[in-house]
């Protein structure tokens, strides 16, 4: 099969990470009979730099016409700079917004694993632990309360603001049908979470949760309180496979399920709308106190184009060779920088690459 692929290195380390997650897409091209075309764009402080502008409509528009997206990070050292004495809505991180709103992406799905190689880097207590964990939060990205109506105002001398959680039926519909679809790819099991016992909007939720799953009896669906969510990922966090949840509480689990990982270089992300096209790129930032150095871990990277493989193109063989490759190359204890520890064999950028390349040719 054909595919053409936006890919959007940007700034920092992002040309570097990207070169190597393009090797490896070629590699799986070649052992699976696809062809990768690639569109190289612009964006963030790159785009600033030719454009005078982090995102310009053309390269929108590029983005749009392409089957999938595969971006690295954008931004620069906010401290040094030029970037950051421009106007805020044309700094390089407004680049990143306009992209996944032009792209009417409205869900953010992040894996998080615990590669047994890596367990040490783990903050929980192995009683905790156990076999390890590998689960996703799939996220409601434009709804809630980040878009309902706010004011700040006085009454009566006191200030005093208000901000609004507000989801219609279609925007959970949608959200919980892509939720499901993804727990039909993995363990088949979906965790929706909300705050039932107090708000309308979890309420809404429950319900409109429980009749898309009527679309999906092989999936076993559990409802749980955003509030023992929070604990369960610290207590026992192998027990999910798919969690859904809305925009602010999917916000703040994300980021706990990523900490309980121990690895920011090690971990991927997409945003997907209705259609197949979706936005894949690693969960860390540039980097600019590494860029230009081959020390960035680029696993999030290939990991992101991995599940550009299998969400976007269903492609779930290529997907887990890749994967399978990552996970061979930690176990014979090639790390970078940012995993490394005793007795193992620290490599760079591009020797990563090489190696989960050349993993995937059976080599
Ligand atoms: P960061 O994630 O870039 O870096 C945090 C720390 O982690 C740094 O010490 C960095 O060296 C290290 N690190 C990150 N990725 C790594 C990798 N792949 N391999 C090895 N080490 C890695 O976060 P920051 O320093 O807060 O932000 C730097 C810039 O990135 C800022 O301009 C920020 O706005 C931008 N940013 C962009 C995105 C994005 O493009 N999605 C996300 C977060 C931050």
């Amino acid at each position: 099969m054909e595919f053409n692929i936006a890919v959007i290195p940007g700034d920092g380390i992002g040309p570097e990470i990207i070169a190597e997650a393009r090797k490896v897409l070629d590699r799986i091209g070649e052992k699976y009979g696809h062809r990768f075309n690639y569109t190289e764009l612009l964006m963030g402080g790159a785009s600033i730099d030719v454009f005078g502008e982090p995102l310009t409509k053309e390269t929108l528009e590029a983005a749009k016409k392409s089957d999938s997206v595969l971006l690295g990070a954008v931004g620069g050292d906010v401290g040094k700079s030029n970037w950051y004495s421009l106007p805020p809505h044309l700094r390089p991180e407004v680049g990143l917004l306009a992209i996944r709103k032009g792209l009417n992406l409205f869900a953010n799905i992040r894996p998080a694993v615990l590669f047994d190689e890596l367990k040490g880097a783990c903050p929980l207590k192995q009683e905790f632990v156990g076999d390890g964990f590998d689960f996703v939060v799939v996220r409601e990205l434009t709804g809630g309360i980040y878009f309902g109506p706010r004011r700040t105002e006085q009454v009566d001398g006191i200030r005093k603001a208000t901000d609004t959680l507000v989801y219609d039926e279609n925007e959970i519909r949608r959200i919980a049908k892509c939720a499901f679809e993804i727990a039909m790819k993995r363990r088949k099991k979906v965790c929706s979470v909300d705050k039932a016992n107090v708000l309308d909007s979890s309420r809404l939720w429950r319900q409109v949760t429980k009749e898309v799953s009527a679309d999906y009896p092989e999936v076993e669906l559990t409802d749980m309180l955003v509030d023992n969510c929070a604990m369960q990922l610290v207590k026992n966090p192998g027990q999910f496979d798919v969690i859904l949840t809305e925009n602010m509480f999917g916000d703040i689990l994300s980021d706990e399920a990523s900490m309980i990982t121990g690895s920011i270089g090690m971990l991927a992300s997409a945003s997907l709308g209705e259609g197949r096209l979706g936005l894949y790129e690693p969960i860390h930032g540039s980097a600019p106190d590494i860029a230009g150095q081959n020390k960035a871990n680029p696993i999030a990277t290939i990991l992101s184009a991995a599940m550009m493989l299998r969400y976007s193109f269903d492609l779930a063989t290529e997907a887990d060779c890749i994967e399978n490759a990552v996970k061979a190359v930690l176990k014979k204890s090639y790390r970078t920088i940012d995993i490394m520890s005793e007795d193992m064999t620290l490599v760079g950028t591009s020797q990563m690459g090489d190696l989960i390349v050349k993993e995937i040719s059976g080599e």
